[in-house]
């Protein structure tokens, strides 16, 4: 059995085997792209509230060493899995490289629920997961970010043990930390607007009326909840469906979600939220809107359920929302749907987090003001390129901007040479 066996590497790879035929790449050279360059698996034996020692599993994947250090988030979830996490390690090597930022890819977390621990054993959980990978992250190495279930709280964990072994404080070790232990200004919503960035220039392009446009939002944590407020409050979109884990709502004359917001901030989830009708999950992602926002997990967009998506522009917060039979479906639909695909969608998060690495190192604050400047800045300039690369190639945007990532890296690798 391969180490990697989980159908989201599956999927991965499947990608970018569509990417390569398009780019022409030699055989010799797909697996050295493709394959992860190091990866850990660690175990954490932690002290419960009720006195028991429970293990849990932790992984970190380094997806390529080649422009720089690795960079990627850590998630906490239940099923996480070594393939999961290389798959994330995966894109986030496009990502970062679509976007020009000098990093390879990188992802980690524990399989674990954080929502099923206390408060105290999240902190056990987080300090002895990083003190397991002290001896293969570094600012110059692997700098590790926040995913699904963690949290700046999180961030500050992983510094704070970081900095206590090496004896004195490198707060450049993670980003998406608190403000106050040099976080920067405008990371935690730094993706989700990005997302909205990019749905008003799509919508731009498409001729579209923020005001009479409506949306759906699959995820109402930092991603999709950034997304809700900022779509519905700044750009003036009507909210009429979101959902977590818990729930789904729907209500065509628009959700408060700065109620739903707070309520979430008190509750933890979206469940006991009294607000419009309560529909099928999976319904709600095929039900009329003008974008669609998936912001929680992978494959959510299958081949079931791709031919009858009605949503004008689908826009990937999530990170591998899509599978390659749903794209196979929605490439026949690109005047139909048009797709903001993840790697571009969500970059917004790595590209704070870059601005907040440069900032640590040089132990330099930036405004919100310039922080969010320079986001726009770099991605409009990724968009642009996309749209380009799709119209004159007749691509789809996935591949435009999966073909992009890819052609940097592989350029770095050949101009580098195989050692020895
Ligand atoms: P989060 O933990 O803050 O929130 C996740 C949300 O998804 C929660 O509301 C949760 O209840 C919901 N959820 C979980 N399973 C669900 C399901 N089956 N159906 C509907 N909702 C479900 O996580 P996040 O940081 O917002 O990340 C969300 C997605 O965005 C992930 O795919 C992540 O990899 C991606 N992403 C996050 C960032 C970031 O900066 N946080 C950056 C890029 C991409």
């Amino acid at each position: 059995m391969h180490i990697y066996d989980d159908a989201v590497f599956t999927m991965a790879c499947d990608q970018f085997q569509v990417i390569a035929d398009y780019l022409n790449i030699d055989k010799n050279d797909r697996d050295r792209l493709m394959m992860p360059k190091r990866s850990m698996a660690v175990t954490l034996p932690v002290h419960m509230d009720d006195g028991s020692t429970k293990t849990f599993q932790g992984y970190r994947v380094q997806h390529h060493l080649t422009l720089g250090p690795t960079k990627g988030g850590t998630r906490f979830s239940p099923d996480l899995s070594m393939g999961e996490t290389a798959a994330l390690a995966m894109w986030m090597s496009w990502k970062c490289a679509l976007n020009n930022l000098p990093y390879g890819g990188a992802k980690g977390g524990v399989a674990c629920d954080p929502s099923k621990l206390s408060r105290n054993e999240l902190e056990a959980v987080s300090r002895r997961y990083m003190q397991e990978m002290i001896p293969f992250v570094g600012p110059h190495t692997d700098i590790m970010g926040p995913d699904m279930g963690t949290n700046e709280q999180v961030m500050a964990w992983f510094m704070d043990t970081y900095s206590v072994y090496q004896g004195y404080c490198v707060n450049e070790i993670v980003t998406g930390k608190p403000v106050s232990v040099g976080g920067t200004e405008g990371r935690r919503e730094s993706t989700g607007r990005g997302v909205v960035y990019l749905v008003e220039r799509a919508m731009d392009m498409l001729k579209m009326d923020p005001e009479k446009s409506t949306a759906i939002i699959q995820g109402f944590g930092n991603v999709g909840s950034v997304a809700a407020l900022s779509l519905g409050l700044k750009t003036g979109v009507k909210i009429v469906g979101i959902s977590d884990h818990t729930v789904a709502l729907y209500n065509p004359k628009g959700i408060d979600v700065k109620a739903a917001d707070q309520h979430v901030q008190k509750k933890g989830n979206l469940r006991a939220f009294d607000e419009g009708d309560r529909i099928d999950a999976n319904e709600m992602l095929e039900m009329e809107c003008d974008v669609l926002v998936p912001a929680a997990v992978d494959r959510v967009i299958h081949e079931k359920n791709a031919s009858k998506l009605k949503c004008r522009i689908l826009a990937e917060g999530a990170n591998g929302p899509t599978t390659p039979e749903a794209d196979l479906i929605l490439n026949k639909r690109w005047d139909e749907v048009f797709v903001i695909p993840d790697i571009l969608c969500n970059a917004g998060g790595v590209i704070v987090s870059y601005f907040e690495w440069v900032q640590g190192l040089q132990s330099y604050l930036w405004t919100e003001t310039e922080v969010t400047d320079k986001l726009f800045r770099i991605l409009e300039h990724s968009f642009s390129q996309v749209i380009r690369r799709a119209k004159a190639d007749k691509v789809s945007h996935r591949t435009a901007a999966m073909a992009t990532g890819v052609e940097r890296v592989m350029k770095a690798k050949v101009a580098r040479g195989l050692f020895p």
